[in-house]
């Protein structure tokens, strides 16, 4: 049975106690009163400090101590801090009172993060990626990208030294509700290539995704091998696409992904004139149960873009996408990698 670290009663002796004597009443009635909102809100979050990653899942037997549910003492925390923020602008509050509102924030997130990566069955705390490049790479022919003079790059590896990877997710078949809301409550970024065959059935979900910041962009209309496709095809195919996105989603893609990763010369040049700046491929491949490597070190290295699919559980499919999601998360996170947003690379 796990004991609380917090004693039975203390959350309740330290909201009543009153700030000390002494400094605080050379301050403001106003700063005052700003003080005692973030010592009660202190005591919210040492709360929830006590919710560590292995307290029992809600209904599970746990310890005679009662403790608010995770979710209600983080709703408490939120909305004392939402509360806090609207009250009283951070300018007018003091130095020392906005030092403990960031290390309040701070404590927050982590407890957050620390309880969505339990919800999920995650090995470890994902790193969080950093902050974009301020310029994007120069996509020139050379390792991981092939270019042709005048035509969109093909990327199989972003150039950078960031330690990050890109997790890119095809076709749209699969629209499981679970991987959705996995995918949000972990924050992974995603870009999702979407066939019109395949997602028409319901864009509202990949619409769900873009709310929560995954970019969406185009695979084809029906998902043919672009080799064979005279002009009139590949217009359609590819633009088609671009014009049913926009439509869809309200943002025209820049990102195309052929299917099967085949391409031509044709196909670079309709892309291109219809709005597309690169061509995505990938290293890797995942799967619920296993990841494919390109290369024999079988390791990520920076910049590489992961493939998966939209894909329900099938003979070549053992698991469900969340599996699939959590297995290339701690992949990355074992090896010291971060999932970025392709977006802000390319
Ligand atoms: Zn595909």
């Amino acid at each position: 049975m796990p004991t609380p670290s917090v004693p039975p009663g203390s959350r309740t002796t330290r909201a009543t106690a009153r700030p000390r004597p002494g400094r605080r009443h050379r301050r403001g009635r106003r700063n005052r009163r700003g003080l005692a909102a973030l010592t009660a809100l202190a005591t919210l979050v040492v709360g929830c400090s006590a919710l560590r990653p292995q307290d029992p899942a809600p209904g599970a037997a746990r310890s005679s101590t009662p403790a608010a549910p995770p979710a209600a003492a983080h709703a408490a925390v939120r909305e004392a801090l939402a509360a806090l923020l609207a009250a009283r602008p951070q300018a007018a509050l003091g130095q020392e009172a906005n030092g403990r509102l960031a290390v309040a924030e701070h404590e927050l997130a982590l407890q957050q993060a620390l309880a969505a990566a339990q919800r999920w069955g995650l090995a470890a705390l994902p790193l969080r990626a950093p902050a974009p490049p301020a310029a994007k790479p120069e996509l020139a022919d050379g390792p991981g990208v092939k270019r042709a003079p005048g035509l969109p790059p093909v990327v199989y590896r972003v150039p950078t030294t960031d330690r990050v990877v890109f997790l890119t997710v095809d076709d749209g078949a699969e629209k499981d509700p679970q991987f959705a809301a996995m995918a949000a409550e972990l924050g992974v970024p995603m870009t999702v290539f979407l066939s019109d065959y395949l997602a028409r059935s319901d864009y509202g979900y990949f619409r769900g995704l873009q709310s929560h910041g995954v970019g969406i962009d185009n695979h084809t209309l029906t998902h043919p091998d672009l080799r064979r496709l005279g002009a009139d095809a590949l217009q359609r195919e590819i633009c088609g696409q671009q014009d049913r996105l926009q439509q869809e989603t309200g943002t025209r893609p820049r990102l195309f992904r052929p299917p099967y990763g085949e391409y031509t010369e044709a196909a670079l040049r309709t892309a291109a004139s219809c709005g597309v700046t690169a061509f995505p491929l990938w290293n890797e491949e995942a799967f619920p149960d296993h990841l494919e490597w390109r290369y024999p070190d079988q390791v990520f290295h920076p910049g590489d873009i992961v493939l998966t699919h939209f894909r329900a559980p099938a003979a070549d499919w053992k698991g469900t996408m969340p599996d699939m999601l959590r297995r290339v998360v701690d992949a990355a996170t074992a090896q010291g990698f971060a999932i970025a947003r392709l977006e802000d690379y390319l």
